[in-house]
């Protein structure tokens, strides 16, 4: 291992793929490496809910015998990977970043797991979350909040912001989140990763603790764009457990993924760019980004989505409808955790849900179960799911004229612990540009494009076509080739000091 390069969990998987097969370092030493930077940093993190260091020991050690052996060894074996802990994992506790999961140990593994345990991945730890996914700066964990790497007063995004933080800081190499209204894409932004949430049913839901299971998605969190390829390659594809699965078998996602992108037609969402609120640090390294596409041989022209307006407000009524039925089997009874005051099982049931949801999840719950409500159905549910369908159409007539749509990630850099916390409205705003992809269940990417004069990186989204992940990721990799960033934490070159 060279310790010129510095630490072999701060490379891309695909470079550590080759050291493997090249024997020229093994999958203990990349084990190593990852636990070695998580005693380092995770103190002052908080990326983990639980580390599987046994387990990911032996896995690497097996990946080493078989590359002994001259065994083939996939493109994920022997890779440190987290996985967000709203994703079950047999034997391993899986909490959802909530009180009421906390002693919940699953009797079986969600498919995407399933699939990467079968080709020896190495589960590092699961991650900590907003609980139940619900949230945009990890303040709603149950456990403790999630601090980003670039810069420890800031927040890292949510709902998915340990996976965001742990790969970012070197404490996995990729990671696994889920993207219901921009959780993977938004935290990816403000931690400086790749963040790719594929087309709805593209990776299988089964074993994923449900938030709201129509906008679910499962999303990776990678250090560039060849290893989302790569991971989503490993998960994708096919699954009877989940009836939304798409009908498609795996492919490999990383071929033609050099193909440059020339001639594709890309559409600019200016109205999202000139929207009040977007910090002008983040415009600024967004056009610079739309103008190396434009050179690198894309057409660039303004395109609209004019419904999307209205998609965060169906999306705050389609969300928690979702989640107060998907919440309902957490009585005390069947999972998790009981209170053990109550008469009757009314009671216990109440006190149950009581003590062991956040503040957040219950106005959710309430919210949900609100608008769902006799009476009130078809005027808050239905109307959503009305401006529902004209977001798909807004895209469907969209893709007639472009291949992509790109726009900013989120609004804003990296905020400040606390600063949007007391105001719940403020903190739905960050997804404003994420959810309208969660609403259509079109493919989208988050690919840092820069550094704001505030020292924090900018995402750039790149919205494709229904089951177009390949022109996505295609113009995600050209732009991160062109740009040739390396994006590093200072909190790492604090360590390396
Ligand atoms: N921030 C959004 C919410 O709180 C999205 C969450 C998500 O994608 N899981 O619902």
């Amino acid at each position: 291992m060279s310790e010129a390069t510095g630490e072999l969990c701060d490379r891309s998987a695909f470079e550590l793929a080759a050291l493997l097969r090249s024997r020229e370092a093994s999958a203990s030493e990349l084990v190593d490496s990852a636990y070695r930077r998580i005693a380092e940093v995770d103190d002052r993190l908080s990326a983990f809910l639980l580390l599987n260091e046994e387990d990911a020991r032996n896995t690497a050690a097996r990946v080493d015998d078989d590359l002994g052996r001259g065994v083939y060894s996939p493109a994920v074996a022997g890779i440190p990977l987290a996985l967000k802990d709203v994703l079950c994992t047999k034997g391993i506790r899986t909490t959802a970043g909530s009180k009421i999961l906390e002693p919940y140990i699953p009797p079986y593994s969600c498919t995407p797991w399933e699939r990467l345990a079968a080709s020896r991945s190495v589960l590092v730890g699961k991650t900590n979350c907003d609980e139940f996914a619900m949230g945009s700066s990890n303040e709603n964990s149950a456990f403790r909040p999630v601090r980003n790497p670039w810069n420890l007063e800031t927040v890292p995004g949510g709902s998915s912001g340990g996976s965001a933080a742990a790969v970012a800081a070197g404490e996995a190499v990729w990671a696994l989140g889920t993207d219901t209204g921009g959780s993977v894409r938004q935290p990816a932004a403000l931690c400086g990763v790749v963040g790719m949430k594929p087309t709805y049913g593209r990776i299988s839901r089964y074993g994923l603790i449900a938030f709201a299971s129509s906008l679910d998605h499962v999303a990776t969190f990678t250090r560039d764009v060849r290893d989302a390829a790569t991971l989503l390659s490993a998960i994708a594809g096919h699954d009877p457990r989940d009836a939304t699965s798409l009908p498609e078998g795996p492919r490999d996602y990383t071929e033609g993924l050099e193909g440059g992108i020339r001639g594709l037609r890309i559409g600019v969402i200016e109205g999202w760019l000139e929207m009040d609120g977007v910090q002008p640090a983040v415009r600024d390294s967004v056009r610079a980004a739309i103008d190396r596409l434009e050179r690198l041989g894309a057409s660039v022209e303004p395109a609209e989505l004019p419904h999307a307006d209205y998609a965060l407000s169906a999306y705050y009524l389609i969300a928690p409808a979702e989640c107060s039925s998907n919440l309902a089997r957490y009585d005390g009874v069947r999972y998790g955790y009981r209170s053990e005051d109550g008469e009757d099982v009314v009671q216990m049931n109440m006190r149950t849900r009581g003590e062991g949801f956040g503040d957040e999840v219950k106005r959710r719950i309430m919210l949900g179960t609100y608008s769902l409500s006799a009476g009130y159905y078809e005027a808050y549910y239905g109307q959503a799911q009305k401006v529902r369908t004209l977001v798909i159409r807004d895209y469907e007539r969209a893709f007639e004229r472009f291949d992509l749509l790109v726009s900013p990630t989120s609004p804003t850099t990296a905020f400040r612990l606390g600063e949007k916390s007391g105001d719940p409205l403020a903190m739905y705003l960050s997804d404003i540009f994420t959810i309208p992809s969660n609403l259509s269940g079109t493919p989208a990417i988050s690919v840092p494009c820069g550094l704001a004069p505030d020292g924090l990186p900018v995402g750039f989204q790149i919205m494709g076509r229904l089951r177009d992940e390949a022109t996505v990721l295609r113009v995600g990799r050209a732009l991160e080739q062109d740009l040739g960033l390396i994006l590093r934490p200072p909190l790492l070159d604090a360590l390396a000091a």
